[in-house]
């Protein structure tokens, strides 16, 4: 444990901590973070995907430096200030679909996702929300009140809300592996109340719920069968969109076009920025009803627009399709030699490995993964694990980590893997790393 760490230790709330091992970090360059003690780290985490340009990127250097020499006031409330406006305008840009969008910004995908869950109940008329089992959009009352994960099992829920089983090929729901089941389900419980439901939250990729990524042409149908009952379809890709799964939106591997979509972490690139983007007639509904002081703050959204250009300059979602492939590929590797590897998946440059005790009956190695974080960490490697059963790797780094950095977390993991199962990580060295 560093001194930085001690000090975070003695001061910081264990209220807002996630913690899997003594991370202190003062620094960072690329995809790697540095330590107060000087030690680097790769960080396969990128910051849980918030750092989509790695760390330090000049670009976004340039652009926050720039922005705050000369504020354009601090927020998008009682002012019109340029970086918000031209964000909003690219971001509409980016939005397939009817024209007549909105942008409304805001600091996390909490408040994001909470926005919008007001806004469709407002403006429908309609209580209830559609979400899934596993599902995670965020941490203040609002966003916990329509997630599904097991973190917040002690959380008030929205009257009337339906959690649906997610579609996951690995672990099928009634044995149905194209989600079929869920389907009927959806259709049965939206004929029995045809005019309860204001709006389905989806994930394209189910990311704290264990990166599950659906079967194909699950979403697709689901959003007809919500569309036939005047249900919006909101797709939360707060951790997967803006490039990462090598398509600008992950939607689009779905085939089909949400009506209201909700984007965070990355597209700050490490400030605090989030967006939703949709239909007018939702997000005009009524002034004053979901804001806060620094909403559509020109510093962090000079950091968005830098995301942005970025991306594409450096042709970013290109990049994310093909290093992704390169993980998964050096995964499949691994996989031949650890046992413990039952599943890998992903799109792009998000990635999740579940980790099992046995590959035929599959029982979650929930233990051996808080190990493997931990291990990984003491040899020079970030990531954490996601999952209902605390059983998933997840691996979500800078989409600019360059093939070297891969390789060299590779064989990190590889070595790290052999030290679990012989055993070099004791019980006691997790006592303070509850995770989740
Ligand atoms: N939606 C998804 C899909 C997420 O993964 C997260 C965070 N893990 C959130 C919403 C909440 O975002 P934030 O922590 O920025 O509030």
């Amino acid at each position: 444990m560093t001194a930085l760490y001690e000090r975070d230790k003695a001061t910081i709330a264990t209220l807002q901590k996630l913690r899997f091992f003594p991370l202190a970090v003062a620094g960072g360059r690329g995809a790697r973070v540095v330590e107060d003690d000087g030690r680097e780290l790769i960080d396969l985490s990128g910051a849980w995907g918030a750092a989509s340009l790695g760390y330090g990127h000049p670009a976004w250097v340039e652009a926050i430096s720039r922005a705050a020499a000369s504020p354009a006031g601090a927020s998008v409330l009682s002012a019109a200030n340029r970086p918000a406006t031209g964000l909003a305008e690219k971001l509409l840009a980016a939005f397939p679909g009817s024209g007549d969008n909105k942008v409304w910004f805001g600091h996390s995908g909490s408040d994001a996702n909470e926005a919008v869950f007001r806004a469709v109940t407002r403006a429908t008329g309609r209580t209830g929300v559609i979400a899934f089992v596993g599902a995670y959009h965020g941490c203040t009352v609002g966003s916990m009140a329509f997630s599904g994960h097991s973190v917040q099992a002690g959380a008030t829920k929205a009257e009337g809300l339906l959690l649906l089983p997610y579609p996951d090929p690995y672990r099928p729901y009634r044995d149905d592996p194209t989600g079929g089941a869920i389907l009927d389900e959806l259709r049965r419980r939206l004929e029995a109340a045809p005019d309860h439901f204001a709006a389905a939250f989806i994930e394209p990729i189910q990311s704290d719920g264990g990166l599950i990524v659906p079967p194909a042409g699950f979403f697709r149908a689901f959003a007809q069968i919500c569309r036939e009952f005047g249900v919006l379809v909101v797709c939360d890709e707060v951790k997967v969109g803006l490039g990462r799964s090598g398509r600008l939106h992950c939607f689009e591997h779905e085939d089909f076009t949400p009506d209201i979509l909700t984007i965070g972490k990355g597209l700050g690139g490490g400030l605090p920025l989030s967006a939703a983007i949709g239909p007018s007639r939702i997000l005009d509904c009524a002034s004053a009803f979901a804001m806060q002081t620094l909403h559509g703050n020109p510093i962090c959204a000079s950091a968005g627009l830098a995301v942005l250009e970025t991306i594409e300059r450096e042709e970013l979602i290109q990049a994310a399709e093909s290093k992704g492939q390169r993980l998964r590929d050096g995964l499949q590797k691994l996989a031949a030699r650890h046992s413990l590897i039952g599943d890998i998946r992903g799109r792009g440059l998000a990635c999740g490995v579940e980790l099992v005790t046995d590959s035929q009956c599959r029982s979650p190695a929930s233990r051996a993964t808080a190990k493997l974080v931990y291990r990984a960490y003491e040899l020079g490697l970030v990531l954490y694990y996601v999952g209902m059963n605390s059983n998933v790797l997840e691996m979500t780094p800078p989409l600019t980590i360059t093939d070297q950095d891969i390789d060299a977390a590779l064989d990190i993991l590889d070595e790290t893997f052999d030290d679990v199962i012989t055993g070099r990580v004791s019980d006691e060295s997790l006592a303070d790393f509850t995770g989740w």
